[in-house]
Formats: structure tokens, C-alpha cells, sequence
């Protein structure tokens, strides 16, 4: 099952289980009876991104197989003081806008406690008698964690037959390593659904290899090189060699973004208008 149908079955079941009714949630989850009853409650505390609610979850019990089992609600992580939802914008907190664990978890720490932050985007409000909230970023750090393991157990077959738009976009990106050396990291990345292949990390870009090396291991995850119709990338000779002579069908297009950016820091900051800047 590859990626994308991954993530459709997660939401149906999402979905499904928002859908449930009391006739559904009377049959017992482990052995499939119908001869439930419903055994009390508890309550829960959860923190949800507009603050903290508490929440009654229902138990059953099973006269067939004689446990008790609770029922599930799509908006919480078992066992969890934080809602689905905290979980998961935490994670593309730290992954789309790029900050550290420890800002991510303040963030949501302002948001959810109307403390720290909140104060200063709504410094007129008289300061809310809340609850205080204590997300911590070590939290946060385990949430990444179970969502890596999670996701390296689906690595076999995640992009295969995963349909491509056969425009593709390439660039490579310098990292400082520890010890100074220096490496680059190689993607391919398709421009339409956003699809990221597998990168390679190599020495340098200059040379047709390590470019050939990105499209094998692209191959072998499941992008088909014959169906391939554009590449916008930077004008690296390496990659342009390498596409002139193995991917010859392909077509070229230099990144806009990456000519302006090389005019910018040749003439515009540099020549006669300069001064203007
Ligand atoms: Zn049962």
C-alpha cells in the first residue's frame, strides 16, 4: 500500500469512527458479541487547541468474553492528555515552519493556556483564570518520535505506483556535518502533488554521478524515468550533462526563482542600482 493510500485509509477510519453510533459501539470490539452492557464512565482532561475540556468516555462491558472495553472518539490519542489535533499540528509545526521542539511546544503551550506568547498578540485582554498548561517540549519530542517509527514501518512500497504528474523539480542542498565536512543532498520532488523520492547524499553536484544516483534510487522506489517529461532545476552541470546524455527525452527548464536570485546578487546589489536598494 503506498503512501497516499495510507493516508486515505487513516482518515476513512477517522471518519468511521466519527460516524459510530451507540447501535455500533453496543457490539464488543474483541470478540465481535452483541451481549454488552454499559459499565460507567470516567472522565478525561483533555487539552484541545482552544484549551482544556473535560471529556466522558463511555465503558461496556462483555458477557461473552468478560472484559470491558471504552469507546474511541476520532479527536483523541489514547492515552494522551493532548488531542489529536495538539499532536498534529505540533508535528507540522516542527516540520513545516521549521522551528525547534522547544518553540513548538511554547507555541502551543500560548495557544492552548492563553499564557506566554498569547499576551503579547493580545496584550489588551485581561489575563483568563485557565488552567496552566505544561506541554513540555521533551512531549513533543516523543510525539516526532512515535510518528518516525510509525512511518519507518511503512517505508517498503510507500511510493509505488504513486501516480506522478511527470513534472519533476531537483536541487541540491549544502550541509555543514560535524567534524566540517561538507555534503550535499540531492532530491527530486514532483512539482504538482509534492511527492518527495528518496535523496542521496553526495560529495559535490558537479559531476553527471551523484545526479545519476538520485534518478536510480527514484527508479527503484517507483518513479518510471520513461514517463518523465520536465525537470526545472538550477543550471548545475552535473545534472544538465546527465540529462542531455541518459535522459535525453526529458525536458530542461532552469528554476526561475534561481536565475532571479543570481541577477539579484550580480547586478541589483552590486551595480548601478545599488543605491536604490
Ligand atoms: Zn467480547
Amino acid at each position: 500500500m503506498n503512501i497516499i493510500e495510507q493516508g486515505k485509509r487513516f482518515v476513512q477510519w477517522l471518519r468511521e469512527l466519527g460516524e459510530r453510533t451507540a447501535w455500533d459501539w453496543q457490539r464488543c470490539p474483541q470478540c465481535g458479541h452483541r451481549q454488552t452492557c454499559k459499565y460507567g464512565f470516567y472522565q478525561r482532561r483533555v487539552w484541545f487547541l482552544e484549551g482544556q475540556r473535560e471529556i466522558r468516555v463511555q465503558r461496556h462491558y462483555c458477557y461473552n468474553c468478560k472484559r470491558t472495553y471504552s469507546e474511541q472518539c476520532r479527536f483523541l490519542v489514547r492515552g494522551s492528555w493532548y488531542a489529536r489535533g495538539v499532536h498534529r499540528q505540533a508535528i507540522d509545526h516542527w516540520q513545516h515552519v521549521g522551528s525547534s521542539l522547544r518553540r513548538t511546544a511554547e507555541w502551543l503551550r500560548s495557544c492552548m493556556g492563553h499564557r506566554e506568547r498569547w499576551q503579547m498578540w493580545r496584550s489588551w485582554e485581561e489575563l483568563e483564570r485557565r488552567v496552566v498548561c505544561h506541554l513540555s517540549a521533551s512531549t513533543v519530542h516523543r510525539w516526532l518520535d512515535k510518528a518516525g517509527r510509525k512511518a519507518q514501518q511503512s517505508v517498503a512500497g510507500q511510493l509505488e505506483a504513486v501516480p506522478i504528474s511527470r513534472q519533476l523539480g531537483t536541487d541540491g542542498m549544502w550541509a555543514r556535518l560535524r567534524g566540517g565536512a561538507k555534503r550535499v543532498v540531492l532530491l527530486v520532488v514532483d512539482s504538482v502533488s509534492g511527492v518527495i523520492w528518496p535523496p542521496v547524499v553526495a560529495a559535490g553536484e558537479e559531476s553527471e554521478e551523484p545526479w545519476a544516483q538520485l534518478f536510480e534510487r527514484a527508479r527503484q522506489a517507483g518513479l518510471p524515468l520513461q514517463a518523465m517529461r520536465g525537470v526545472t532545476s538550477d543550471g548545475c552541470h552535473g545534472l544538465m550533462a546527465y540529462l542531455r546524455y541518459q535522459l535525453h527525452w526529458v525536458n530542461h527548464q532552469r528554476c526561475v526563482w534561481h536565475l532571479w536570485r543570481g541577477l539579484a546578487s550580480q547586478s541589483l546589489w552590486t551595480g548601478p542600482m545599488a543605491h536604490r536598494w
